[in-house]
């Protein structure tokens, strides 16, 4: 049986007043563009083509939210890391996440980074960002497309970033292709939800 039998796109936010009502458990999705969270998101809940949503023209640079039950939401934030991203994308990127970061729902970051890149400093911004503020939220890297790495590379890869992230974070190996890590990581968003 699926282990979120009742995915569905809830909406697209391109500000906080798009937002659905903060209540119930939320769980957030970030990373570079390119770095497969279209891909671990599809994987993690089952849904082929779900996070397709998230690439169609119009949405890509909006947030993005999809209900896995009952009040229980995964939230999909725009990839960052191109610098060409047009001015009006920065402008509207800071205020619309600081308004997530508002939001009593929230439970955790669950941040998608490619393995063979290692954490960039915009991810370690986004780490800041779940960690700031009263209320500390967890964070969870999945390395993703952990399939192009042998097994000597991956153990290298899994070691160095929890050095790196040290008690910012929990991290895995991951990979949409072969399937690594996939319960690990709908342990963690089963568990976050639950909360
Ligand atoms: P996003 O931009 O972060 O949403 O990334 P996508 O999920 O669209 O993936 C970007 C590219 O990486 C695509 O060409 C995918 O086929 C590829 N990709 C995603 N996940 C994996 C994986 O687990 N293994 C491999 N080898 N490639 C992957």
């Amino acid at each position: 049986m699926s282990v979120f039998p009742h995915v569905q796109f809830l909406v697209s936010a391109a500000q906080a007043s798009q937002f659905p009502p903060d209540q119930g458990a939320e769980v957030a999705f970030a990373g570079r563009s390119n770095a497969g969270k279209s891909s671990a998101i599809n994987t993690i809940v089952q849904r082929n083509g779900l996070a397709r949503v998230s690439k169609t023209p119009g949405r890509t640079r909006l947030l993005n939210f999809f209900t896995l039950g009952p009040d229980r939401r995964i939230v999909d934030l725009p990839g960052y890391g191109y610098a060409a991203a047009p001015d009006a994308d920065r402008r509207t990127w800071g205020p619309m996440i600081a308004a997530l970061r508002e939001r009593e729902c929230l439970r955790g970051l669950v941040l998608i980074v490619d393995s063979r890149r290692g954490v960039a400093p915009e991810d370690e911004n986004l780490i800041a960002w779940a960690r700031e503020g009263g209320r500390e939220m967890p964070v969870h890297v999945l390395l993703s497309k952990s399939d192009k790495l042998n097994r000597s590379e991956s153990t290298k890869t899994l070691r160095e970033a929890k050095a790196t992230l040290a008690e910012s974070a929990t991290a895995q190996l991951f990979s949409a292709h072969d399937k690594t890590g996939v319960e690990e990581a709908q342990r963690t968003l089963q568990a976050w939800l639950k909360s």
